[in-house]
């Protein structure tokens, strides 16, 4: 088969590898239908994660079951599967706690922009769906596998509710897609932080009220302004810097919680700042596996479609493409086709 491999910074290369087969009982090998690059991919991109040997890309997918290991019982061959980027067994304390991204047996999901993907802890990780899908329902089905679950969790995290103002720090996927989870939720107000216009069209479609353009004090300063003096009861951080994410603290009113789920990248909050908020502070990988079948069900009764962020469509073997117009800005999502 063919799939993506990165080789160095700005190096992705579409290229043959070994088909992957069963190892564990538990693995199922799918047929993957659509793939992603996702913003988290462009830490490597750009080299700021060390990349060390090549290594294999991709962690958001749907498709067709292939095969299963013996021990496989929730999931058979020839149906549409939506999983997510941590396998989990769905089993233990952790996960019947609702935290599957920290299960005990938890491994990443690795080397899905391929044509064939081994997906470990099959029963724990797939979702089917009820059916084989429309073509035009795929991007929103492969946004659940990540984007989607990890905006939804922001906004889980964040404590958004009914009658709540909302703010959220960053505007990429799952930005755009806390604000959808935030307007599902029932939030009264959202306020999207933006400058990009298409990306800002994108949240006022999604339910954002309100669009603010400065960053850092000036930006706190403005949602202050429209909220009494208070700031917001619910801030989702989707992007994961310093800046991003002390904008975040300081946009939550006292008592406020803040929902983050942007890739912590070098970030040190200071302690007195911190204790002085008063805030809730929840977030690390999202969970999206807990999610996943009520997106699931929300996406096929077409009551969402978290597939529009998706505003680049190639076959995967343009991917190194997909890549660099992401990295430019010259696309939010690249939604890739084997
Ligand atoms: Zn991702
Ligand atoms: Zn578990």
């Amino acid at each position: 088969m063919y799939g993506t491999v990165i080789h160095a910074p700005r190096d992705i290369r579409f290229e043959e590898l070994e088909d992957p087969g069963i190892v564990e009982p538990t693995d199922a090998i799918i047929r993957v239908s659509a793939t992603c690059v996702c913003g988290s991919d462009l830490w490597n991109y750009r080299g700021i994660n060390e990349i060390g040997h090549p290594r294999p890309m991709g962690h958001e997918y749907v498709g067709i079951v292939e095969e299963v290991g013996a021990e496989v019982t929730t999931v058979a061959p020839g149906e549409f599967v939506i999983g997510s980027f941590f396998a989990s067994d769905n089993t233990c304390e952790i996960c019947r706690a609702g935290y599957q991204s920290g299960c005990v047996h938890s491994e990443p999901v690795q080397g899905a922009q391929a044509e064939y993907l081994r997906v470990p802890l099959a029963d724990g990780t797939l979702v089917a769906a009820p059916e084989v899908p429309p073509d035009d329902l795929v991007p929103d089905l492969l946004a659940a596998s990540d984007v989607l679950g990890t905006g939804w969790f922001g906004a889980v995290a964040a404590d958004v509710g009914p009658g709540k103002t909302v703010v959220v720090v960053g505007d990429g996927a799952v930005g755009l897609l806390g604000v959808l989870a935030a307007h599902q939720l029932g939030a009264a107000r959202i306020i999207a932080m933006s400058r990009h216009e298409p990306r800002q069209r994108l949240a006022r479609d999604f339910g954002a009220t309100d669009i603010v353009e400065e960053r850092g004090d000036e930006g706190v300063a403005h949602i202050e302004e429209m909220t009494d003096g208070l700031g917001a009861h619910s801030v989702i951080e989707a992007v994961g810097t310093q800046e991003s994410m002390m904008q975040a603290i300081s946009s939550a009113r006292f008592g406020g919680h803040v929902g983050f789920v942007g890739v912590s990248h070098g970030q040190s909050i200071p302690g007195e700042r911190l204790f002085r908020s008063g805030i809730h502070l929840h977030g690390g990988p999202a969970r999206v596996r807990r999610f996943l079948p009520d997106l699931i069900g929300q996406i096929v009764e077409r009551k969402i479609h978290p597939g529009k962020v998706f505003d680049l469509d190639l076959p995967l073997s343009e991917v190194a493409e997909g890549y660099a117009a992401m990295d430019e800005r010259r696309a939010i999502k690249s939604l890739l086709r084997p």
